[in-house]
């Protein structure tokens, strides 16, 4: 395994007419799918490969299930599953996390999730291997036996059927749950800091401050996020900016403002305001910003954020933050920045 090479897939359990486990007005599809949404857009947001089995209420055959995760980044053992679900064991007393592993992986990042979650203030039970009893060479459970060469694990993250604290943790804490498990794959990944990438290249004349103001950060953030020691910068130096509202084109023979300034959508004026350009003179290889475009979406009847985050390669987060929704409500017709 190669860990800069991981891919994530992620699996929400069950779905459509298949609801998994219930108990203390839980059902289990729902919540594992909520799991799963919240891990996709936290995945997403560290810059993590990312993709999902399914986004909606919807029945998935194991076969069909197997396919989506083999499909999903190909067969590759630099490929994580996790598939999310709760349990249920009729005995009312049960509580507490566990995560079953396949027989040909390491109990290494289960242990990780489980004292994540741990720290979360959620009980944990085990890891554990499970074979099956008529080929015991193989593991009891579809998602580890087929998924062959993937690492494949599958989370319990609770009891959903107990009397103990698990469902009324499991209904109000699973994002911090889900947490424990994206630092136990950020642990498990040796990924220290967010990875973001959007990229800034440092061009004459630019200053720590003049950056920052640019792009809406103080200079302290912007030295923390590079790890700068000092204020000197260097032309050509790749800095990491919060939210690049620009991105870089190179100039081409044959290209005009006009030209660039169509192709991308943009007034003139703006592309000469952001690049302080006093005439219309370009040389080739030259270097502009261009400043990105928000897409407009109108909400249809179905939509949730979670869905329009999904269908748009964004995250809920940053389309409340764009659009500075609060709540997560949306109306039929409502037009949304992307
Ligand atoms: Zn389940």
């Amino acid at each position: 395994m190669n860990k800069e090479d991981i891919k994530i897939i992620l699996d929400a359990g069950h779905g459509g007419a298949d609801p998994g486990t219930s108990g203390n007005g839980i059902v289990e599809k729902d919540l594992a799918l909520q799991i799963t949404l919240y891990m996709y857009e936290r995945l997403k947001e560290l810059g993590i490969p990312v993709k999902i089995t399914r986004t909606t209420d919807e029945t998935i055959s194991p076969a069909e299930r197997v396919n989506r995760v083999l499909n999903a980044w190909g067969n590759d053992p630099n490929v994580i599953l996790i598939s999310n679900h709760l349990n249920a064991s009729g005995n009312k007393g049960a509580d507490g996390a566990e995560v079953i592993y396949a027989l040909r992986n390491t109990d290494e990042l289960p242990n990780m999730i489980l004292q994540e979650l741990q720290k979360e203030g959620q009980n944990i039970r085990s890891s554990y291997q499970r074979r099956l009893p008529s080929n015991p060479s193989k593991d009891y459970y579809f998602m580890q036996r087929n998924t062959d060469p993937i690492q494949s694990l599958t989370i319990e993250y609770g009891f959903l059927d107990s009397n103990k604290d698990d469902p009324i943790q499991l209904k109000n804490n699973y994002r911090r749950y889900v947490d424990a498990v994206v630092r136990a794959l950020m642990e498990y990944l040796n990924i220290k800091e967010p990875i973001t990438e959007d990229i800034y290249i440092v061009k004459k004349g630019d200053t720590l401050y003049k950056i920052a103001n640019q792009f809406g950060v103080s200079v302290e953030e912007l030295k923390s996020m590079n790890n700068l020691t000092s204020n000197t910068l260097q032309i050509g130096q790749q800095l990491i900016v919060k939210d690049n509202p620009y991105e870089t084109y190179v100039v081409q023979k044959g290209d005009s403002l006009w030209k660039i300034a169509n192709n991308y959508g943009i007034k003139v004026e703006d592309l000469k305001n952001t690049n302080n350009l006093e005439n219309n003179l370009l040389k080739i290889g030259q270097e502009l910003l261009i400043p990105k475009v928000g897409n407009k979406y109108i909400v249809q009847k179905g939509d949730s954020l979670w869905k329009i985050a999904f269908e748009n390669d964004t995250t809920v987060d940053e389309i409340k933050r764009k659009n500075n929704l609060v709540g997560n409500l949306l109306t039929i017709g409502q037009e949304l920045f992307l």
